[in-house]
Parts: C-alpha cells; structure tokens; sequence
C-alpha cells in the first residue's frame, strides 16, 4: 500500500474524478489502480467560491515497488505507514496488585481500556454517576436550577466532554499514532466510520453517551471493574511510593500504581495532593466569555455560497488577537451549531461551555473567547489558580441572580460600554437562562479590555462578529487545569513513585483526543512498570 496525500479536487466531483486524479498522479494505467481508501479528508476554503477538498489516500497498485521508486523524490508520495496499535507488553503470568485508575473522563477510560486489553484487570474508581444517571443531574441544572455536586457536566462516566460538540482533533505531537487507537476504539463502540477521515471529526453528545457505556462494558468483559460514586478521599504513600487509596466511604483499596486522571475540576482532590506533598505547581490557563452568533453568518462568511454544503456542515472558526496590553484573546473550543451550557461543579458558581449534538442543527455557532493568564496574575502558591477560578465564578453567580442564570450582554453594548437591557435578534441558549447586564465586574479589568479590543479586531476575520446583538454568557473559567502535577520521563510523579498524574487536570492534555492519547500512554507505562516489578 502507498500513501498520497494532498491532492486537491473541488468540492463538487465524481467518485470517478478522483480515481481518476489518483491514476494521472501516480502516473499509472488505470487497471493498475486496484483499490484505494481516503484516509484524511479536509478542505481549503481560503477561496470562498472555490473550495477544494484536499486527500490523503491509501493507494493499492500492481507493482508498487516500481511506482514508490519512480516517484522516489515526491514528498507527497511513500508506504503507507503502518498505525495499527501495538501493546508494549502483556500481563505478568505471577499474581500482582491491580492497578488503579481514578476518573472515568477520556483519559481514564483509554489507560483503563488499553491496561484491560493487555490483561491487567485494573480498578477504575469514579467520583460521578454512571452517564445515564449523571445524564439526569446535569439536566437537573439546566432545567431546574438544582446542582447536583458529584454529578454534572464535570464528574461522572465519561468525563468532562460527555456533554460536549465531541470535537475529536488536537495539534499534540503524535508519532506512535495513539490517536488512531482513540479514533478506532471509538468506531468500534459506535462512532460514525468517517471520524477516521474527516480532518476535524466530531460525534457531539447523545453519540458519545451510548459508546462510553459500550466501552466501559468492554473493560469489565476484560476483567477490569468500573465503580461509580467512589470518590477517592486519600492516597497512602510510604518512603515516597504510593501504596493505594482510601475511598470516601472509608474504604481503602491497595494498589502500587495508581493512575490520576480526575480532570481539571477536581479541586478538593487537588488540595488533598498538595498536603500529602505529592508535587503540584501553578499553571497557565485562561478566561472569559462564551460568544453567541447565528450560524448561518459564520457559514457564509466561511464558506460564501456554498454555505450548507453537506460535506462542508456548520462552518467553525478560529480567532486570535495580542491585544495592546499584552495579553493575547482567542477563541477556544468552538461549536458550529451548538448551544452554551451551564458547567459548574460547585454550588453558587457559574461557569459556561459549548456542546452540540452531531447535526450541529442548532442556530447559533458559540465560542469561547478568552484571555490568557498566568500565575503572575494569581499569585499565591501552586492551589492560588483555583481561588481565583472560584472569585470570579461566584461573582458570576451574583451577577446572574444567584439562581443559576448567567451574566449576559450584548456583543455591541459591550463594546460601547453600557449595560444591556433587552436582546435583539440572537436568543441566547445557556439554560436555565440569563440575566442581561454588564459584564465588566465579571472578569478582571485587563481581561475586559483586551476583549473589549479584540471583538472589533474579529470583526475584519469574519464580518459581522462584533454585531450588536449577538451574546457575550460569562464566565469561562475552566479552560484548562490551573496546576500541573508534574510527571517524569516514566511518567510517574517526580516525588511520588507509582501515581501516574494524568490528562487534562495532571496539566498533560487538552480535549479528547489528547486526553485519550495520554491515557494510552499512561497504560503502557504502568503495564511496563508492573511486568518489571513481577520479573524481580
Ligand atoms: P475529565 O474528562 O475531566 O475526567 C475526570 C474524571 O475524574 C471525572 O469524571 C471526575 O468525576 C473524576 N474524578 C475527579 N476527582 C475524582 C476523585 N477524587 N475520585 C474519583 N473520581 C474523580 N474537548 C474536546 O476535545 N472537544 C470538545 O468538543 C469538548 N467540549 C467540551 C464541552 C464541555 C461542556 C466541557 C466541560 C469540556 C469539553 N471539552 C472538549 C474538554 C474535554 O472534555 C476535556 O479536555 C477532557 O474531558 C479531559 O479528559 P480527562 O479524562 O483528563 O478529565
């Protein structure tokens, strides 16, 4: 098999126009074409009324030998890679303490897949509920203003993006082609074939809740155990090696490899780390406001007038501005036809995201458009980041009413500084609703201005973005764990030998995918670590 990639076609062709691309490429008879499969899709729309689909395709020729060495000095053209998983190593064959892992979001469920597919029945302890019951609580707070603490859009099966837009895509380095693990897994739990393929691949939220219990069936068909509502209270470390957990109910449960994969919200869990002197430092993240426009503006500034193109779907974007103070704003976690949605996990804080469902049919295209920051802004210690999460979450909270609604303006009154009192043509979507107003107080002075001056600036990249009606939800404050538990090359703790800090709230991924992937590699360390230990 050979693989060519960039090959450009417009949007509207034939099946038979890229066969025959590949042949003329290739410069090849087209009998010698036997068979091919697309392995990425994606698309130029830089030219609005010329949009290109662009390939990379696995190529099955008769005498590809002779082709690969004839078309030797093209970069576009080599084997195919070969990406199929290969696991590190098995089970020992004597006994040994199970490996735990804490959390069930992305990352855990792929260290505890992978640890169960090679044999390593490991114990996944999860603080929230399985993802059917947790389905019900986070609806809870949408709908009827009750937060549930252990059960929301943070915690519980599935994680922090099982009520998402199921963005599957990451810019992280990934030479072992984890991703694809991800990718696969994901198909064979349900996922639609094409997340395979298509550059920007997405399966939003009712999709991803039927796959994870089906992957979490395949853990306990391996051997593994999933449990729910077991929040992990304490870690029992002796000389530096962690020896196992103690659970909220009392229970403690030994283990010599415990996987720490408990996402960036996990704030009394943190705490707890920090004082049995497990290392934790404070990290970058940022903050800011969830924007609210109508899709259908989006998609044809994007896409012009093929706008609505199925292949196209709801056009996404992404937008940075260094504002004059330093601090640079962008957009993040953006979903094409989504809604916003209330994301708190603690009573009497506000905290907004995005998520959508896999037509991506809602009205409004919503991003979050935030500031970045640092520890210099927070200081106070490696926990100082969660403190100044929690400011200006509650401050969220008595802005919105104290009852769950979320501070709202209006994109335009925010821009000429006075507060909003009615909306205009864009229904904003966080439920249970908001409270229209000024945002000013919500957000630090430098972050307010810097988006103040970023709107205008957005406004030249996709006209219309700085439009008077659309809708500024705050806050945006969980964009990333505020510390880092750091890890060494063995991907242990650098104090703690036998915790393995890992995903988004270790500071090591951001989204899905790469949580995924971390999840993976967590797994082979602590497989490797477990077949040494038996070996002694
Ligand atoms: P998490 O998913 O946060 O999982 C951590 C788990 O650990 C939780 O289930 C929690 O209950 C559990 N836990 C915590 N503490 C304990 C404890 N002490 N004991 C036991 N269990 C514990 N990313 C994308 O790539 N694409 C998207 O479209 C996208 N949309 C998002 C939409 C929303 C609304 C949100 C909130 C996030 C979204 N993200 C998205 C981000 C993505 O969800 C996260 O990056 C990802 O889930 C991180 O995975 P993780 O496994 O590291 O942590």
């Amino acid at each position: 098999m050979l693989r060519l990639t960039d090959l450009k076609l417009p949007l509207e062709h034939t099946d038979e126009a890229l066969h025959s691309a590949i042949v003329l490429r290739l410069g090849i008879a087209a009998s010698d074409l036997l068979s091919f499969n697309v392995y990425k899709r994606s698309y130029d729309a830089r030219k609005r009324g010329h949009i290109l689909l662009i390939y990379s395709l696995d190529v099955n020729v008769s005498n590809e030998a002779a082709v690969l060495l004839r078309l030797a000095n093209d970069v576009h053209i080599g084997p195919s890679p070969d990406t199929t998983y290969q696991f590190v190593t098995d089970a020992p064959s004597e006994d040994f303490l199970r490996p735990i892992v804490i959390g069930f979001g992305p990352c855990g469920l792929f260290a505890a897949l992978i640890l169960a597919q090679m044999g390593l029945k490991p114990i996944v302890l999860e603080r929230g509920k399985a993802v059917r019951e947790r389905t019900k609580d986070t609806w809870g707070l949408w709908r009827k203003r009750v937060l549930e603490p252990e059960s929301n859009v943070q915690f519980g099966e599935g994680g922090a993006g099982t009520f998402s837009d199921g963005k599957l895509y990451s810019q992280i380095k990934d030479p072992q082609h984890h991703g694809r693990k991800v990718l696969t897994e994901f198909v064979k739990a349900g996922a639609p074939a094409e997340i395979l393929y298509v550059s920007k691949p997405h399966i939003g939220t009712f999709k991803l809740v039927t796959m994870i219990e089906q992957m979490r069936q395949n853990i306990i068909d391996l051997g593994g155990e999933v449990r729910f509502n077991q929040r992990v209270k304490d870690l029992h470390i002796e000389n530096d090696q962690v020896r196992g957990v103690t659970l909220a109910s009392g229970e403690q449960i030994r283990s010599d490899h415990v996987v720490l994969a408990i996402g960036h919200s996990a704030r009394d869990t943190f705490k707890m780390l920090h004082a049995r002197g497990v290392y934790v430092e404070a990290k970058p993240f940022s903050i800011g406001f969830r924007a609210e426009h109508p899709q259908s503006m989006i998609d044809a500034c994007r896409f012009g007038p093929q706008a609505g193109h199925p292949i196209l779907g709801a056009a996404d974007y992404k937008l940075v501005h260094h504002a004059k103070n330093g601090r640079s704003v962008y957009s993040f976690c953006m979903c094409p036809g989504g809604t916003v949605v209330a994301s708190s996990s603690e009573p009497e804080m506000v905290v907004t995201n995005g998520m959508s469902q896999y037509s991506r049919n809602e009205r409004n295209a919503n991003s979050a458009i935030v500031v970045g920051i640092t520890p210099e802004d927070y200081p106070g210690g490696p926990l100082a980041g969660i403190d100044f999460q929690r400011q200006w979450e509650s401050q969220a909270y008595l802005l919105g009413g104290s009852n769950y609604d979320a501070p709202a303006q209006l994109i335009g009154d925010f821009i000429a500084q006075r507060p909003s009192s009615a909306l205009g043509s864009v229904e904003p979507s966080y439920k249970p609703g908001v409270k229209l107003g000024e945002l000013d107080a919500s957000l630090p002075e430098y972050a307010i201005a810097a988006i103040r001056e970023a709107l205008p600036a957005f406004n030249k990249q996709i006209r219309g973005y700085a439009m008077n009606d659309a809708i500024l939800t705050g806050v945006e404050t969980r964009t990333s764990s505020p510390i880092r538990i750091k890890r060494g090359a063995d991907m242990q703790s650098i104090n703690t030998k036998g915790l393995y800090p890992a995903g988004e709230g270790a500071g090591y991924a951001g989204g899905i995918l790469s949580a995924g992937v971390d999840g993976i590699k967590i797994a082979e360390a602590v497989a490797l670590s477990l077949k040494a230990a038996a070996a002694r």
